[in-house]
């Protein structure tokens, strides 16, 4: 096995040669041909198991082969009027800033030459600062649930164009009690509804309070545990 298997573009492929991976771990052999397909996926996946670059590998793949697209252009707009908004074309919920910061970083190995821009919020730290940083421009948003409720508040974040959708450690930010936050991000009515964007869940326990969440938010999902 290797990642030859799955054409991932030419931005994806150099870049996962930069980061020096060989071959990739379980969770990214049997989720990436899955995500790529455009079906929605509810993956029970440990730490460690390589789920971040399991995601983030096809979905920046699919941004890439889809052009600017309508976020870019919106994106670019604003520019032009002066940045307020942005409108990232993905988004992924985090349960902890060490987490969302760990995202982030993979994140920025694989849009490295590319015309994506990777952003991160989290809560417990300046958000004047954080701001300042959307404003240059978001195409990918890496959050944790609360300080993506505060942005989008401010006005800073609109999900209109958002396509995908990750939630990554999902038990995990259920047991810190984000089920309020992550509700009013993903149905609200300006994000995209389930069967349009792709929505992919992971976590490392599937217990009935999960199970309902991937009914909600997921469509026809494909369920795979590694
Ligand atoms: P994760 O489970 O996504 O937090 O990844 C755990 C660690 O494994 C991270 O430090 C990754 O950089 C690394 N990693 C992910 N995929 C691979 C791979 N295919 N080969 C080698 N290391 C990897």
């Amino acid at each position: 096995e290797s990642f030859q298997d799955v054409d991932m573009g030419e931005i994806v492929m150099g870049n996962i040669a930069l980061t020096r991976y060989t071959r990739p771990t379980p969770v990214q052999k049997y989720a990436i041909p899955i995500v790529k397909s455009k079906r929605d996926l509810m993956a029970c996946a440990q730490t460690g198991s390589g789920k971040t670059a399991a995601f983030l590998l096809p979905i920046l793949s699919q941004i890439y082969s889809e052009g600017p697209g309508e976020a870019l252009n919106a994106a670019k707009e604003n520019g032009k009027y002066g940045r307020r908004k942005q409108y990232p074309m993905a988004l992924v919920l985090a349960p902890t800033r060490e987490l969302a910061l760990q995202i982030y970083d993979e994140a920025r190995k694989f849009s490295y030459r590319s015309k994506v821009r990777p952003c991160v919020v989290y809560g417990g730290a300046d958000i004047g600062q954080q701001i300042r940083d959307l404003e240059r421009g978001c195409h990918l948003l890496v959050a944790t649930p609360g300080r993506l409720v505060d942005m989008m508040e401010r006005g800073k974040i609109g999900l209109d164009y958002c396509n995908y959708l990750v939630l990554d450690e999902a038990d995990r930010m259920l047991d810190m009690g984000f089920e309020p936050q992550i509700r009013r991000i993903v149905e609200q009515d300006t994000m995209p509804h389930k069967g349009i964007r792709q929505t992919l869940m992971f976590s490392a326990t599937f217990p009935k309070e999960i199970q309902i969440l991937a009914r909600d938010f997921l469509e026809d999902y494909i369920f795979l545990a590694v």
